[in-house]
């Protein structure tokens, strides 16, 4: 992800920094080029604009054009303010005081949720936490044996019911129950999916929701889904509420657009990027890093 988005900028600020001194003239036409080339890798185009115009204001300040090197100081300033678009409220997974802290993953299907639930479950366990996984998607019983499967591999315990004998909302209550007759430090529950966003879908969320209390709910989304994902996130966070993001198959060659817009378009952070299908494809977020990844 973001190659080509990495290897346009790379040239954009070559170009400027061989140049020497600076005049508004040539920070115009480079900025008009960085706002081009993130728009072809499809980031919402208003964040674009504001995200030029913010570098701009601050590279005709403060005697950038006059110092030794100008186009270094425009390079670390779009470091910067790159890294204050990707920013925004608390990245890392907030624990309740009261064991267990409960997770609810929610996404569309597809998006990588029961991967990212299992991926969740082993990241909590090398940090010495212990968590049950919940499987709450009674609508597919194939996302259940996957969880399951999952589970038997990372000896991690799972909780489910039958399907046809259990409602959602029981699932989540007895797996939270469980979690707390057994000490364990986290409760995921892995929610249904649907491949569009309907009504029947953010009722049952909002039921689930209503009897978790979770304390963190995460949006799973699927970066490669692009503007789509950003859509997503505004939606379900209108109707659910969420707390963080998780942009999965950050490993593909979609265009990154997404990353770089969701945060700001719905002040939602991101918390974990998924970087790959197994089971250790899970990164913290830190966007710093992801700025300095982009502008490599
Ligand atoms: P769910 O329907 O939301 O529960 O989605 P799944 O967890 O079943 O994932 C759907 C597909 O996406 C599976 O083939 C996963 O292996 C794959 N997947 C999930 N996360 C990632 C990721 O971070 N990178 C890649 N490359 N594939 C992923």
């Amino acid at each position: 992800m973001f190659e080509n988005l990495t290897d346009k900028l790379t040239g954009i600020f070559n170009r400027l920094s061989s140049k020497g001194r600076l005049t508004e003239k040539d920070i115009d036409e480079a900025l008009a080029q960085v706002r081009r080339s993130l728009l072809e890798a499809d980031v919402n185009f208003r964040v674009a604009r504001d995200f030029v115009a913010k570098v701009k204001e601050r590279s005709l300040g403060a005697d950038v054009l006059e110092s030794l090197s100008p186009g270094q100081q425009v390079v670390k300033i779009v470091h910067e303010e790159l890294t204050e678009i990707l920013s925004g409220g608390d990245h890392r997974l907030t624990p309740s005081s009261q064991l267990p802290s409960v997770l609810m993953l929610v996404g569309l299907q597809g998006s990588g949720k029961t991967t990212t639930a299992a991926k969740l479950a082993l990241q909590l366990r090398r940090q010495g936490h212990s968590s049950i996984l919940i499987a709450a998607d009674l609508r597919r019983p194939a996302a259940i044996s996957q969880l399951q499967t999952l589970g038997r591999q990372l000896e991690v315990p799972v909780y489910s019911e039958e399907p046809q004998s259990s409602t959602v909302t029981q699932v989540v209550k007895n797996g939270v129950e469980r979690a707390r007759q057994q000490g364990l430090t986290w409760a995921i529950i892995d929610t249904g999916g649907r491949l569009h966003i309907d009504d029947e879908l953010m009722q049952e969320l909002e039921d689930v929701k209503a009897v978790a209390q979770p304390h963190e709910t995460l949006l799973v989304v699927d970066a490669m889904t692009g503007q789509d994902a950003v859509n997503a996130a505004q939606e379900f966070n209108d109707r659910v509420g969420l707390t963080g993001l998780v942009m999965t198959k950050m490993d593909g060659d979609a265009r990154g657009g997404a990353a770089l817009s969701v945060t700001r378009v719905t002040g939602v952070p991101i918390k974990f990027m998924g970087v790959g299908e197994r089971s250790d494809g899970l990164e913290a977020y830190h966007p710093d890093r992801l700025a300095s990844r982009i502008l490599a």
